[in-house]
């Protein structure tokens, strides 16, 4: 038996610095791997997002610009999206979609741009300064070492319920202070890198397709998913 997966693309009309669209592909890559059929569709500006619908989502990173009209819209999906997460839907976010989860993000020039509130963290603003460059992070209770490239104007604070999605090694996360980098909210993975992160990290796009799997298909066996080797290629 083939498993299908339908994956909500949020706002990747809007939302794509650095290819962050490269995500699916990545998901696609393993999907086939692990005998997955993964789909995807855009759900953008004014479309519903129907929670029953999709067993995964991304949501990537954009300039302040984008991020303002989709923090206008997303509004509307609030429930819903909401409703996906408290339900243990995996969700993949990147920057500007991991700002928007959370409560607001203070844009460079000061303006608030409201997040949905799913997540408990909230970003403020740096003064004519971004956080630029290569960064490693280590997930402290599964070991694994991330690697990306960051460049963000947005300082985040994680609340209540988050984790880190990992501890810096290497480069500045969050806020630069605290040496977390993103965030793990039940199934949702948030975090500052792009490049695209699974490019990089294909041991977290099996641990995010395993999620969808587990929670689509709980009674079955998934030792061959499970089992997948991930080559490096950093
Ligand atoms: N505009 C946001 C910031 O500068 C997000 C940037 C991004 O997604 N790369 O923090």
């Amino acid at each position: 038996m083939k498993y299908q997966l339908h994956l909500a693309h949020l706002y990747g009309d809007l939302l794509n610095t650095y290819g962050d669209i490269g995500n699916v592909l990545v998901l696609e890559y393993y999907a086939k791997k692990m005998n997955i059929e993964l789909t995807s569709e855009i759900i953008s500006l004014n479309d519903t997002f129907d929670p029953k619908k999709f067993d995964i989502a991304f949501f990537g990173g954009g300039q302040d610009y984008e991020q303002v009209i989709v923090s206008k819209d997303i509004q509307s999906k609030k429930d819903s999206i909401t409703s996906f997460i408290n339900d243990g839907g995996p969700i993949l976010a990147i920057c500007g979609g991991y700002q928007l989860l959370g409560k607001y993000y203070i844009g460079a020039n000061g303006e608030r741009i409201e997040g949905i509130h799913a997540l408990p963290h909230y970003t403020e603003s740096q003064i004519n300064n971004r956080f630029i460059g290569d960064i490693i992070i280590k997930n402290e209770e599964t070991g694994e070492i991330y690697h990306g490239f960051e460049n963000h104007n947005g300082v985040t604070y994680l609340g209540e319920g988050e984790k880190p999605l990992g501890i810096i090694q290497q480069g500045h996360g969050n806020n630069g202070k605290d040496k977390s980098e993103g965030a793990i909210f039940k199934n949702v993975y948030c975090s500052y890198f792009h490049g695209p992160i699974l490019a990089r990290n294909g041991n977290l796009a099996k641990r995010i397709l395993l999620t969808a799997l587990k929670r689509k298909y709980p009674n079955a066996d998934l030792s061959e998913q499970e089992n997948l080797e991930i080559k490096f290629t950093y």
